[in-house]
């Protein structure tokens, strides 16, 4: 199936999720994470500023701020996107397609990040990553390089059989769900640390 068909199905249906069942998802997603050796051990992440029902982000946000970790978010810049530290949620304004980027001026590339957490549309179980069909992740890291774990977050439901892949698609490390953590390629051993 080509990739358009797959986004509308997931969009309708994530857009349908009882705001509790986003929210309360959204924790055992989150307390997932932060159990993991792949949070634990990392100084830089880049979080995400959720829209549409997806995971929310502010329990990552809060306890890495807490633990004294460097955090930075997405900032659409023409088609690239580019990565902001942020030390307060105050410092994120409405920007492109209303998500709340950053207006700071302390770019880290993407490279740089030991952690990307990233949102999606939909994802399979190779580690495969469905946007908006906008290609902005595909793009920045094909331009600023790899950070050194991709983090797909998302909810069970999110999940199909098989995504149509190409060649710019950026594949996952791990993917963090409500019930599990899947990991993917070299990352396989990283299922160690993930609480089932
Ligand atoms: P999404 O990842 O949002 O689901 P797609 O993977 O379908 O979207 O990508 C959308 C478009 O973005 C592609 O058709 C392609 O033209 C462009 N694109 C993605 N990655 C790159 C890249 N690394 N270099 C140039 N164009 C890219
Ligand atoms: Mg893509």
């Amino acid at each position: 199936m080509p990739k358009k068909p797959i986004r509308v199905d997931m969009l309708a249906r994530r857009k349908h999720l009882a705001a509790e069942i986003c929210l309360s998802h959204s924790l055992r997603i989150q307390e997932r994470f932060l159990t993991m050796a792949v949070y634990r051990d990392a100084g830089t992440l880049a979080l995400y500023s959720p829209i549409l029902n997806e995971v929310f982000t502010e329990e990552i946000f809060h306890r890495a701020r807490r633990e004294g970790k460097k955090l930075v978010f997405p900032r659409v810049h023409g088609e690239d996107l580019v990565f902001v530290e942020v030390r307060s949620r105050r410092e994120l304004v409405p920007g492109a397609f209303g998500v709340l980027e950053p207006e700071g001026q302390d770019l880290v590339a993407a490279s740089e990040l030991d952690v990307l957490l990233v949102p999606g549309v939909a994802f399979d179980l190779c580690g495969h990553r469905l946007g908006y069909g906008k290609g902005f992740y595909d793009r920045a890291l094909g331009r600023q390089g790899r950070p050194s774990q991709v983090i797909g977050l998302c909810y069970e439901l999110q999940l199909v059989q098989r995504l149509p892949a190409e060649e710019h698609d950026v594949c996952l490390d791990l993917l963090v769900t409500e019930e599990r953590c899947y990991a993917f390629g070299p990352a396989v051993s990283a299922l160690d640390s993930c609480q089932h």
